[in-house]
């Protein structure tokens, strides 16, 4: 039995050939189409920025939504086989009422998605996507006579004005003097282009591995350490400075330190956090379940760290209320407003790179200046009545703890933390524990396991 299509806030994701194929992305396409015309106060002609990961179910894709989109009325702009955050940035600078992104982000190949965003590069909120949703399964496109039918372009200067915008808030010529030598992984996907580029234009010696956008995923695609064996690897065999791993849609980036080892993805706002505040007094805004790094980076800098639901979405919103700068989620997804409000992977390249040469220290060295903690991440069947009882029994048993409860429940201790939350796509929940030893964390996390066991059994 295939599965059944996952629309969540974010856009649709599926098996293509299974339960996502072209009539499915067409209509999907009108729905948002039709939606983006229903809030046109002003009735003009509409434009949509259309991008796409690699994926060889990519270009397929990319027509029926352009055809859906065109049969409402709404033009297209087609930027090809672009990063995730390159399409929020176009869309916006380009004065699009909209932005499509074809990808299913560091899902494997068999899956594809169309991930939808708002005219200021953010994915839709909550009541907007269930209106785009409603509009789909109801099938009420606005479909419009020969006349009226949206017109397509092509636009390939995406990179050009992405890379440009990283350059803006970086020292190229002092980045450039340091020579520094990067590994750089993209799995194939759509990131191995511009961050070569950008790479190159910093006065890096590459050495590039799987970074042609075929979309034949050369490993799994998450970039996550054992995903990344080979990169590890190839930093130690060309003696590198430093190696980046890019997920299919270039918004996640994992990075390895000079010795080959994997430093783990919640570094990589760490990291990139700790040289914006350098510049910019600003909060930071993270989703609840990244790391208390950022916290201790914050605390130095004399800043608060804005904790928000899980969701890019949620982070960006939170940003502009706030007027951070750097934001994201420990994932490996780091926001830069200045750039624009996507996880960016280009952009935390840029900033790494800056403090390395800034700090004078190699990457191994600065990890080494931030406190470590050990993190424990684990997902368990649980049905929404299940996860209620269980974040109840979880709030006696920690009634010491400080709790936020705006995504599941965050209890903070003295010496670390634990997150349950729902997924939003699947009936599990998930526990992230972090805490200064693993020792610790073994403790909380077998007090959760025991209600658990009385709850799920
Ligand atoms: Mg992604």
């Amino acid at each position: 039995m295939p599965q059944e299509l996952i629309i969540s806030i974010s856009g649709l994701r599926g098996i293509v050939g299974e339960n996502l194929n072209a009539s499915i992305a067409a209509e999907y396409a009108a729905a948002f189409g039709t939606f983006l015309k229903r809030q046109n106060q002003r009735n003009e002609k509409l434009v949509v920025a259309l991008g796409r990961d690699s994926r060889p179910s990519g270009e397929m894709l990319e027509s029926a939504v352009a055809a859906g989109l065109a049969s409402v009325g709404v033009d297209v702009v087609k930027l090809g086989i672009v990063p995730t955050p390159s399409v929020g940035i176009m869309t916006v600078k380009l004065g699009c009422a909209g932005g499509v992104v074809i990808t299913a982000s560091h899902n494997p190949i068999e899956y594809n998605g169309i991930k939808l965003l708002l005219d200021n590069g953010i994915a839709p909120p909550k009541d907007k996507s269930a209106e785009i949703k409603n509009i789909y399964l109801q099938k009420q496109f606005d479909y419009v006579a020969s006349i009226d039918c949206g017109r397509m372009r092509c636009d390939d200067t995406a990179d050009e004005v992405h890379i440009e915008k990283v350059l803006s808030i970086i020292d190229r010529q002092k980045i450039a003097d340091r020579k520094i030598k990067v590994v750089l992984d993209s799995v194939n996907g759509a990131g191995g282009r511009p961050a070569k580029e950008l790479l190159e234009q910093l006065g890096c010696s590459v050495v590039p591995i799987n970074t042609e956008p075929t979309g034949i995923f050369a490993h799994t695609p998450e970039p996550i350490r054992e995903n990344l064996g080979q990169l590890c690897d190839e930093v130690k065999k060309h003696a590198a400075d430093i190696g980046f791993a890019q997920d299919p849609d270039a918004d996640r980036l994992a990075i390895v330190d000079e010795n080959g080892n994997y430093i783990g993805e919640e570094y990589t706002l760490a990291l990139s956090a700790m040289q914006v505040l350098v510049s910019q007094k600003s909060d930071i805004a993270a989703n609840l379940s990244t790391s208390r790094m950022v916290d201790d980076i914050a605390a130095e800098k004399g800043v608060k760290v804005i904790r928000t639901p899980v969701g890019e979405a949620n982070v960006a919103e939170a940003m502009i209320e706030a007027g951070c700068v750097i934001g994201g989620e420990g994932n490996g997804g780091v926001i830069d407003m200045r750039i624009g409000p996507v996880r960016d992977s280009l952009v935390s390249i840029g900033l790494v790179l800056q403090l390395i040469t800034d700090e004078d220290k190699t990457l191994g060295q600065l990890v080494g200046q931030i406190p470590a903690y050990y993190m424990h991440k684990e997902k368990f069947a649980a049905d929404s009545a299940q996860a209620e009882k269980i974040i109840a029994a979880a709030k006696a048993e920690f009634a010491d703890a400080k709790v936020n409860q705006s995504d599941g429940c965050r209890f903070d201790f003295a010496d670390g933390w634990v997150h349950l939350r729902c997924s939003n796509t699947e009936p599990v929940m998930r526990m992230i524990a972090e805490f200064a030893t693993s020792q610790a964390a073994e403790q909380y996390i077998g007090k959760v396991k025991k209600i658990l066991g009385t709850i799920v059994g």
